[in-house]
């Protein structure tokens, strides 16, 4: 049964695991242990379900997309609509969950990394709403292609530390809080933001998402009194993904697709798409499919959204693509703008140009499917963030 991984070390299939300095083993063994008993703990499950419900606004709808079925013709589609959600993506979800635990191991620094800004923004807002010091790591590239989310954290109280090496995106911001980490591990938690990086990140982050799954699968029952042909969503580090792939893995009926960055097309090498020529490798805590070149450096990624645009890919996705269960395709940056405006100009929904990477993948395909077909996309998060690279 695939919902049984990983195993007490981390480990999906070769996938995952734990590449951590020895400074880093006990917090990261404090954290797994702390977990364990906090998810069997009713208090802690009922303190967050009323945190997801009172603070972050779920169960979010699940949405009929009308016209652009219309214009589209093919298959039913829903959005999944996590855009509408406290702070305007998936990522206070996961914020919720880890700020709950950094609390019952008595931790009151947060430190987090951003790409997006958009989990910054989700962890600032736990943050402030559980009285902790926030420190948040960001490339200088991302800080300026996503200032409004940086204007956003500072109201919340964080502080924002640039990160100039490197690419100065993501990873780099990654790179930075680990070295905090490791300097402040007795005081200080860190809310790693998607699926990735060492046991238990990858388990713990998908397991606070899976709500996203487990309320479209109900709602999905109650309006189509049937599962889903298939789910699409957008891929950087997999965790809305996985949060909404997870409670169906076992309906052998329900197709899955996980669309990745394909920046600037798969030849140009400017891209982000892992699955597209990328390899085996250990990169911030993981072994995982990443973009390394023949020496095993990791290779400078490229995507027009933030959110997406990382050398890694969640260690649960390597192994769910090794197996047959998740397909991987990709969307250009192009494509994904092209999506952005339909999407806000049929249905009224702004979306992140993350999110604009499964919608233009469900754009591709859903015409030539029949119309008795179910769709579920992600609407992972909202697009009012990119205003920047329109020019606004
Ligand atoms: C962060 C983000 C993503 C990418 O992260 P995953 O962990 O792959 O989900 C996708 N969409 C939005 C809106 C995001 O903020």
């Amino acid at each position: 049964m695939i919902e049984t991984l990983p195993d007490a070390r981390g480990h999906f299939g070769p996938y995952g695991g734990m590449f951590v300095p020895e400074t880093l083993m006990s917090a990261l063994d404090e954290l797994t242990a702390e977990y364990e008993r906090a998810k069997n703990d009713p208090a802690f499950r009922s303190e967050l379900d009323e945190l997801l419900r009172n603070f972050a606004g779920r169960p979010t709808p699940l949405y009929l997309a009308e016209r652009l079925l219309k214009d589209l013709g093919g298959a039913k589609i829903y959005l999944k609509r996590e855009d509408l959600l406290h702070t305007g993506a998936h990522k206070i979800n996961n914020a919720l969950g880890q700020i709950l635990l950094a609390r019952r191991m008595g931790k009151k620094r947060i430190i987090a990394e951003t790409g997006a800004g958009q989990h910054g923004v989700a962890t600032a807002t736990v943050a402030a709403r559980f009285g902790c010091e926030c420190i948040i790591y960001m490339g200088s590239v991302d800080m300026e292609r996503q200032s409004l989310n940086v204007a956003r954290m500072r109201f919340l109280g964080a502080k924002v530390v640039a990160v100039t090496a490197g690419q100065a995106t993501l990873k780099e911001a990654i790179n930075e809080a680990m070295r905090d980490w490791v300097t402040n591990v007795r005081t200080t938690h860190y809310i790693l933001g998607s699926a990735l990086g060492s046991h238990p990140y990858p388990m713990m982050v998908r397991d606070f998402h899976r709500v996203i799954g487990i309320e479209a699968r109900r709602q999905i029952l109650e309006r189509e009194e049937r599962l889903p042909d298939l789910l699409v969503a957008c891929v950087g580090g997999g965790s809305n993904a996985i949060g909404l792939f997870h409670p169906f893995l076992n309906d052998e009926s329900v197709k899955m697709i996980g669309v990745e960055a394909g920046g600037e097309g798969i030849r140009t090498g400017k891209h982000a798409a892992r699955f597209q020529g990328g390899r085996l490798g250990v990169l911030q805590g993981t072994k995982t499919f990443l973009l390394a070149n023949d020496d095993g450096q990791i290779e400078l990624t490229h995507s027009v959204s933030a959110g997406l645009d990382y050398a890694a890919v969640g260690p649960e996705h390597s192994y769910l693509r090794d197996a047959g269960r998740i397909e991987y395709d990709y969307a250009t940056d192009d494509e994904a703008l092209a999506a952005f405006r339909t999407l806000a100009e049929t249905e009224g929904i702004i979306p992140a140009l993350e999110t604009a990477h499964a919608i233009a993948h469900v754009i591709k395909i859903a015409p030539a499917m029949p119309p008795d077909k179910l769709i579920i996309i992600n609407c992972s998060g909202r697009g009012d963030k990119d205003a920047g690279h329109f020019g606004i």
